[in-house]
C-alpha cells in the first residue's frame, strides 16, 4: 500500500467516526451518562439531587448499592470525551505540520523562538530580537552593566 493510500484510508476512518458524532448524538451521550453519573458519584459524595432521598436509611441503602454498581455508560462517555479532547489537540498539531510542509511557516518559527532565562519573555531569535547567553537583549545588557559596575 502506498503511503498516500494509507494516509487517505486513515483520514477516512477518522472522518467516519467523527461524522457520526453530531451535536444531537453528543447531547444524547452526555444525557445518558448524566443520569448514571449521579449513581456513580453517590459512593463518595452522597446522593446528589437526583430525586430527593429524605429518608436517611433509604439514602444509605441507595448509596451502598450504587457504590457497588459499575457504571459502564458513564465510563464510556468519559472515555469518549477524553479521546475527543486528545483528537482536538492532535488536529491542531496536524494542522500545524501540514501548514509547515505547504508554506514553510509556523514550524520554523516555533523552532527558533526561545524563552529568556531571566524574564521568561519569548525571544524571536531574529537580528532585531536576539538571544544572548540564553537571555533577551534587555536582560543581557542589564547583566553586563551590572558586571562592569562591580569591577
Ligand atoms: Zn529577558
Amino acid at each position: 500500500m502506498k503511503n498516500s493510500d494509507r494516509m487517505i484510508r486513515d483520514r477516512k476512518m477518522v472522518e467516519k467516526a467523527i461524522a457520526r458524532l453530531t451535536d444531537g448524538v453528543m447531547l444524547d451521550l452526555v444525557r445518558r451518562a448524566g443520569t448514571r453519573a449521579v449513581a456513580d458519584a453517590t459512593g463518595q459524595r452522597g446522593p446528589r439531587s437526583k430525586g430527593s432521598y429524605s429518608d436517611p436509611t433509604a439514602a444509605a441503602v441507595i448509596r451502598r448499592e450504587s457504590a457497588a454498581v459499575a457504571d459502564p455508560i458513564f465510563d464510556a462517555v468519559r472515555d469518549i470525551s477524553r479521546l475527543l479532547d486528545e483528537m482536538a489537540r492532535m488536529s491542531m498539531k496536524l494542522d500545524d505540520l501540514v501548514r509547515f510542509v505547504q508554506t514553510g511557516k509556523e514550524r520554523a518559527r516555533e523552532a527558533t523562538t526561545e524563552r529568556c532565562k531571566s524574564c521568561d519573555r519569548i525571544v524571536e531569535c531574529t537580528p532585531a530580537d536576539r538571544l544572548r547567553s540564553g537571555q533577551c537583549m534587555a536582560c543581557y545588557q542589564a547583566q553586563r552593566r551590572a558586571k562592569t559596575q562591580e569591577k
